[in-house]
Protein backbone atom coordinates (compact mmCIF):
# COMPACT_ATOMS: atom_id res chain seq x y z
CA UNK A 1 0.00 0.00 0.00
CA UNK A 2 2.82 2.04 0.47
CA UNK A 3 4.55 1.95 -2.68
CA UNK A 4 1.10 2.10 -4.44
CA UNK A 5 0.52 5.69 -2.45
CA UNK A 6 4.19 7.09 -3.32
CA UNK A 7 3.59 6.00 -7.19
CA UNK A 8 -0.07 8.17 -7.43
CA UNK A 9 2.37 11.25 -5.99
CA UNK A 10 4.59 10.80 -7.85
CA UNK A 11 1.93 10.78 -11.00
CA UNK A 12 0.38 13.63 -9.32
CA UNK A 13 3.81 15.43 -9.01
CA UNK A 14 4.99 14.79 -12.61
CA UNK A 15 1.84 15.82 -14.26
CA UNK A 16 0.83 19.15 -12.70
CA UNK A 17 2.63 22.32 -12.60
CA UNK A 18 5.36 23.17 -10.39
CA UNK A 19 2.95 25.41 -8.00
CA UNK A 20 0.77 21.50 -7.10
CA UNK A 21 4.77 19.65 -6.90
CA UNK A 22 5.26 21.98 -4.50
CA UNK A 23 2.60 22.18 -2.59
CA UNK A 24 2.59 18.00 -2.57
CA UNK A 25 6.30 17.91 -2.23
CA UNK A 26 5.67 19.87 0.75
CA UNK A 27 3.11 18.19 2.60
CA UNK A 28 4.86 14.77 2.20
CA UNK A 29 8.01 16.57 3.40
CA UNK A 30 5.60 17.63 6.46
CA UNK A 31 4.17 14.85 6.95
CA UNK A 32 7.63 12.78 6.90
CA UNK A 33 8.64 15.09 9.46
CA UNK A 34 5.86 14.61 11.98
CA UNK A 35 7.11 11.24 11.96
CA UNK A 36 10.82 11.35 12.01
CA UNK A 37 11.69 14.30 14.18
CA UNK A 38 12.20 16.42 10.89
CA UNK A 39 11.37 19.73 12.20
CA UNK A 40 13.98 21.87 14.28
CA UNK A 41 12.98 24.70 16.81
CA UNK A 42 15.48 27.40 16.62
CA UNK A 43 15.48 30.04 19.73
CA UNK A 44 16.04 33.89 19.89
CA UNK A 45 17.09 35.51 22.84
CA UNK A 46 15.01 38.72 24.05
CA UNK A 47 16.71 40.94 26.29
CA UNK A 48 15.89 43.78 28.84
CA UNK A 49 16.79 47.03 28.15
CA UNK A 50 16.87 48.07 31.72
CA UNK A 51 19.50 45.88 32.61
CA UNK A 52 20.73 43.57 29.46
CA UNK A 53 19.23 40.76 31.33
CA UNK A 54 18.32 37.90 29.37
CA UNK A 55 14.83 37.24 29.75
CA UNK A 56 14.08 34.43 27.67
CA UNK A 57 13.36 33.49 24.14
CA UNK A 58 11.23 32.68 20.91
CA UNK A 59 11.13 29.44 19.58
CA UNK A 60 10.67 29.62 15.60
CA UNK A 61 10.26 26.39 13.58
CA UNK A 62 12.11 25.10 10.70
CA UNK A 63 11.67 21.89 8.16
CA UNK A 64 14.89 19.90 7.63
CA UNK A 65 14.59 18.91 3.85
CA UNK A 66 15.94 16.22 1.95
CA UNK A 67 19.55 17.97 1.10
CA UNK A 68 19.66 19.17 5.06
CA UNK A 69 19.02 22.67 4.77
CA UNK A 70 16.39 23.98 7.14
CA UNK A 71 13.35 25.41 5.30
CA UNK A 72 12.05 28.72 7.08
CA UNK A 73 8.47 28.72 8.73
CA UNK A 74 6.92 31.53 5.62
CA UNK A 75 7.15 28.93 3.29
CA UNK A 76 5.42 26.10 5.00
CA UNK A 77 2.81 27.37 7.85
CA UNK A 78 0.28 28.87 5.17
CA UNK A 79 0.25 25.46 3.89
CA UNK A 80 0.22 23.57 7.27
CA UNK A 81 -2.92 26.02 8.28
CA UNK A 82 -4.31 24.23 5.01
CA UNK A 83 -3.93 21.20 5.12
CA UNK A 84 -4.62 20.75 9.19
CA UNK A 85 -1.09 19.62 9.78
CA UNK A 86 -0.79 22.63 11.68
CA UNK A 87 -2.34 20.52 14.50
CA UNK A 88 0.06 18.00 14.80
CA UNK A 89 2.95 20.35 13.89
CA UNK A 90 1.57 22.23 16.96
CA UNK A 91 1.82 20.04 19.31
CA UNK A 92 5.21 19.02 18.23
CA UNK A 93 6.48 22.54 18.57
CA UNK A 94 4.60 23.19 22.50
CA UNK A 95 6.35 19.79 23.80
CA UNK A 96 9.98 20.41 22.09
CA UNK A 97 9.71 23.86 23.38
CA UNK A 98 9.00 22.14 27.32
CA UNK A 99 11.55 19.69 26.71
CA UNK A 100 14.06 21.85 25.77
CA UNK A 101 12.92 24.28 28.69
CA UNK A 102 13.67 21.89 31.21
CA UNK A 103 16.84 20.60 29.36
CA UNK A 104 17.79 24.04 29.68
CA UNK A 105 16.75 24.67 33.57
CA UNK A 106 18.50 21.04 34.53
CA UNK A 107 21.88 22.68 33.00
CA UNK A 108 21.28 25.59 35.42
CA UNK A 109 19.15 28.38 33.48
CA UNK A 110 16.83 29.29 35.19
CA UNK A 111 14.01 31.49 34.40
CA UNK A 112 14.45 31.72 30.79
CA UNK A 113 10.96 32.19 29.65
CA UNK A 114 10.47 30.26 26.36
CA UNK A 115 7.49 32.06 23.97
CA UNK A 116 6.37 30.05 20.98
CA UNK A 117 4.02 31.37 18.27
CA UNK A 118 0.68 30.15 17.42
CA UNK A 119 -1.20 30.28 14.27
CA UNK A 120 -4.78 30.95 13.29
CA UNK A 121 -5.83 27.46 12.98
CA UNK A 122 -4.33 26.60 16.22
CA UNK A 123 -6.12 29.55 18.42
CA UNK A 124 -9.47 28.81 17.21
CA UNK A 125 -9.42 24.96 18.34
CA UNK A 126 -9.95 24.62 21.81
CA UNK A 127 -8.39 20.96 22.01
CA UNK A 128 -4.98 22.91 20.70
CA UNK A 129 -4.95 25.27 24.07
CA UNK A 130 -5.54 21.89 26.09
CA UNK A 131 -2.68 20.40 24.64
CA UNK A 132 -0.60 22.80 25.07
CA UNK A 133 -1.77 22.03 28.95
CA UNK A 134 -0.90 18.36 28.42
CA UNK A 135 2.51 19.22 27.30
CA UNK A 136 3.43 21.39 30.32
CA UNK A 137 1.76 18.58 32.67
CA UNK A 138 3.51 15.84 30.37
CA UNK A 139 7.00 17.01 30.76
CA UNK A 140 6.08 18.82 33.85
CA UNK A 141 6.73 22.56 33.59
CA UNK A 142 5.71 25.57 35.13
CA UNK A 143 3.19 27.30 32.93
CA UNK A 144 4.29 31.26 34.20
CA UNK A 145 8.51 30.07 32.24
CA UNK A 146 6.24 29.96 29.03
CA UNK A 147 4.29 32.44 26.84
CA UNK A 148 2.39 32.69 23.51
CA UNK A 149 2.54 34.85 20.76
CA UNK A 150 -0.89 35.41 18.68
CA UNK A 151 -1.44 38.32 16.02
CA UNK A 152 -4.69 40.71 16.27
CA UNK A 153 -6.36 39.41 13.51
CA UNK A 154 -6.59 36.31 15.20
CA UNK A 155 -9.16 37.70 17.42
CA UNK A 156 -10.98 39.24 15.31
CA UNK A 157 -13.47 36.31 13.92
CA UNK A 158 -14.59 35.84 17.40
CA UNK A 159 -13.17 38.34 20.08
CA UNK A 160 -15.25 36.70 22.92
CA UNK A 161 -14.47 33.15 22.45
CA UNK A 162 -10.78 34.38 21.35
CA UNK A 163 -11.07 35.98 24.82
CA UNK A 164 -12.04 32.52 26.60
CA UNK A 165 -9.05 30.96 25.34
CA UNK A 166 -6.47 33.18 26.40
CA UNK A 167 -8.28 33.51 29.84
CA UNK A 168 -7.81 29.73 29.51
CA UNK A 169 -4.09 30.04 28.36
CA UNK A 170 -3.30 32.44 31.86
CA UNK A 171 -5.47 30.12 33.85
CA UNK A 172 -2.64 27.97 33.57
CA UNK A 173 -0.23 30.88 34.08
CA UNK A 174 1.15 31.28 30.19
CA UNK A 175 1.89 34.92 29.34
CA UNK A 176 0.23 36.08 26.26
CA UNK A 177 1.76 38.05 23.86
CA UNK A 178 0.20 40.14 20.86
CA UNK A 179 2.23 39.72 17.90
CA UNK A 180 3.44 41.77 15.18
CA UNK A 181 1.64 44.73 16.92
CA UNK A 182 0.07 47.30 14.53
CA UNK A 183 -0.14 45.86 11.33
CA UNK A 184 -3.50 44.50 11.77
CA UNK A 185 -6.74 45.37 12.55
CA UNK A 186 -6.38 46.81 15.64
CA UNK A 187 -9.91 47.89 17.75
CA UNK A 188 -8.75 49.74 20.77
CA UNK A 189 -11.98 48.53 22.38
CA UNK A 190 -10.92 45.02 22.18
CA UNK A 191 -7.68 45.57 23.05
CA UNK A 192 -8.74 46.78 26.32
CA UNK A 193 -10.27 43.68 27.01
CA UNK A 194 -7.81 41.78 25.93
CA UNK A 195 -5.89 39.05 28.72
CA UNK A 196 -2.80 40.14 26.97
CA UNK A 197 0.65 40.59 29.35
CA UNK A 198 3.10 41.78 26.33
CA UNK A 199 3.26 43.12 22.93
CA UNK A 200 5.50 43.14 20.31
CA UNK A 201 6.42 46.35 18.28
CA UNK A 202 6.25 44.77 14.35
CA UNK A 203 9.91 44.69 12.98
CA UNK A 204 8.31 46.97 10.00
CA UNK A 205 7.77 49.70 12.40
CA UNK A 206 11.56 48.74 13.88
CA UNK A 207 12.75 49.39 10.81
CA UNK A 208 12.05 52.96 10.36
CA UNK A 209 13.37 54.08 13.76
CA UNK A 210 15.10 56.66 13.70
CA UNK A 211 14.87 57.84 10.24
CA UNK A 212 11.25 57.74 9.66
CA UNK A 213 9.63 60.54 11.83
CA UNK A 214 6.02 59.21 10.93
CA UNK A 215 7.25 55.50 11.55
CA UNK A 216 8.89 57.16 14.97
CA UNK A 217 5.51 59.02 15.66
CA UNK A 218 3.50 55.30 15.37
CA UNK A 219 5.78 53.82 18.02
CA UNK A 220 6.21 56.52 20.65
CA UNK A 221 1.95 56.02 20.13
CA UNK A 222 2.38 52.42 20.61
CA UNK A 223 4.06 52.92 23.44
CA UNK A 224 1.95 55.15 25.70
CA UNK A 225 -0.93 53.17 24.65
CA UNK A 226 0.78 50.28 25.89
CA UNK A 227 1.39 51.70 29.10
CA UNK A 228 -2.15 52.82 29.35
CA UNK A 229 -2.91 49.41 29.07
CA UNK A 230 -0.28 47.75 31.30
CA UNK A 231 1.07 45.64 28.48
CA UNK A 232 5.19 45.08 28.93
CA UNK A 233 6.54 46.09 25.14
CA UNK A 234 8.90 43.84 23.26
CA UNK A 235 10.60 45.41 20.12
CA UNK A 236 11.00 42.90 17.40
CA UNK A 237 13.70 43.02 14.70
CA UNK A 238 16.46 45.73 16.00
CA UNK A 239 19.19 45.34 14.03
CA UNK A 240 20.74 48.69 14.92
CA UNK A 241 22.40 50.40 17.74
CA UNK A 242 20.69 53.79 17.08
CA UNK A 243 17.46 51.92 16.78
CA UNK A 244 18.35 50.45 20.57
CA UNK A 245 18.83 53.76 21.61
CA UNK A 246 15.90 55.16 20.48
CA UNK A 247 14.08 52.35 22.16
CA UNK A 248 15.88 52.78 25.43
CA UNK A 249 14.78 56.31 25.36
CA UNK A 250 11.09 55.37 25.52
CA UNK A 251 11.88 52.82 28.09
CA UNK A 252 10.95 50.12 25.61
CA UNK A 253 10.93 46.98 27.91
CA UNK A 254 12.35 44.30 25.76
CA UNK A 255 14.22 43.65 22.72
CA UNK A 256 14.63 41.33 20.14
CA UNK A 257 16.79 40.63 16.77
CA UNK A 258 19.76 40.50 14.78
CA UNK A 259 21.73 42.96 16.83
CA UNK A 260 21.53 40.75 19.98
CA UNK A 261 21.55 37.42 18.39
CA UNK A 262 19.74 35.35 15.44
CA UNK A 263 17.54 32.41 15.74
CA UNK A 264 20.23 29.63 17.33
CA UNK A 265 19.72 26.06 17.32
CA UNK A 266 19.75 24.90 21.16
CA UNK A 267 23.24 24.54 21.50
CA UNK A 268 25.08 26.97 20.05
CA UNK A 269 22.20 29.32 21.69
CA UNK A 270 23.11 28.08 24.84
CA UNK A 271 26.51 28.95 23.82
CA UNK A 272 25.92 32.16 23.34
CA UNK A 273 24.65 32.57 26.63
CA UNK A 274 27.81 31.34 28.34
CA UNK A 275 29.58 33.96 26.47
CA UNK A 276 27.16 36.43 27.15
CA UNK A 277 27.33 35.90 30.87
CA UNK A 278 30.87 35.09 31.00
P1 LIG B 1 7.35 36.15 13.91
O1 LIG B 1 6.68 35.45 15.03
O2 LIG B 1 7.02 37.58 13.71
O3 LIG B 1 8.91 35.91 14.13
C1 LIG B 1 9.89 36.88 13.88
C2 LIG B 1 10.61 36.62 12.59
O4 LIG B 1 11.55 37.66 12.37
C3 LIG B 1 11.41 35.33 12.57
O5 LIG B 1 11.38 34.81 11.25
C4 LIG B 1 12.81 35.82 12.92
O6 LIG B 1 13.84 34.97 12.46
C5 LIG B 1 12.85 37.13 12.20
N1 LIG B 1 13.78 38.07 12.81
C6 LIG B 1 14.26 38.09 14.07
N2 LIG B 1 15.09 39.13 14.26
C7 LIG B 1 15.15 39.80 13.10
C8 LIG B 1 15.86 40.97 12.67
O7 LIG B 1 16.61 41.61 13.41
N3 LIG B 1 15.66 41.37 11.38
C9 LIG B 1 14.83 40.69 10.54
N4 LIG B 1 14.72 41.15 9.31
N5 LIG B 1 14.16 39.58 10.91
C10 LIG B 1 14.31 39.14 12.18
P2 LIG B 1 11.13 33.26 10.97
O8 LIG B 1 11.86 32.45 11.98
O9 LIG B 1 11.41 33.05 9.54
O10 LIG B 1 9.59 33.10 11.28
C11 LIG B 1 8.64 33.71 10.47
C12 LIG B 1 7.24 33.57 11.02
O11 LIG B 1 6.82 32.20 11.02
C13 LIG B 1 7.12 34.00 12.47
O12 LIG B 1 7.03 35.40 12.52
C14 LIG B 1 5.86 33.29 12.89
O13 LIG B 1 4.73 34.03 12.51
C15 LIG B 1 5.91 32.01 12.07
N6 LIG B 1 6.36 30.90 12.93
C16 LIG B 1 7.62 30.60 13.33
N7 LIG B 1 7.63 29.50 14.12
C17 LIG B 1 6.34 29.10 14.23
C18 LIG B 1 5.69 28.02 14.92
O14 LIG B 1 6.30 27.22 15.64
N8 LIG B 1 4.34 27.93 14.78
C19 LIG B 1 3.62 28.83 14.03
N9 LIG B 1 2.28 28.67 13.96
N10 LIG B 1 4.19 29.84 13.38
C20 LIG B 1 5.54 29.99 13.48
CA1 LIG C 1 6.39 35.67 17.10
CA1 LIG D 1 6.43 39.06 15.25
CA1 LIG E 1 5.87 38.48 11.70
Amino acid sequence: AKAGGRNRFEFFASDLGTTATTIFTKTALMRQALEHDGFVLHYQPTVRLMDGCITGVEALIRLRQPDGQLMPPLEFIALAEETGLIVPIGRWVAHEACRQWKAWQAAGNLNLRMAFNLSAREFHDAACVRAIGDALKTHDVPGDQFMVEITESMMFPDPIRARALLEELRGMHIAVAIDDFGTGYSSLAHLRNLPADFLKIDQSFVAGIPADEKICGIVRTIMAMARGLNLQVIAEGVETDAQLQYLRELACDEVQGYLLARPLPAAEFAHWLEIRRA
